[in-house]
């Protein structure tokens, strides 16, 4: 099953529950990233690999 989450694409990989989006963290707040300031994009996330992907790629965990 995976789940959805909040990531940042720069370098920083920050990635954010849902929950935390809803209580207003939308954007990188990492000082030195690239994407400092820019909004978070949907992903969903895979627990079992942790890893993030496209929402609606099909996943397949190694
Ligand atoms: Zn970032
Ligand atoms: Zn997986």
């Amino acid at each position: 099953m995976s789940e959805i989450r909040y990531v940042c694409e720069g370098k920083c990989r920050r990635m954010i529950t849902i929950e935390s989006y809803k209580q207003g963290k939308k954007t990188c707040s990492t000082d030195n990233c690239d994407m400092y300031g820019k909004e978070l994009t949907l992903k969903e996330y895979c627990p079992r690999c942790n890893n993030t992907f496209d929402e609606g790629e099909d996943h397949i965990c190694l």
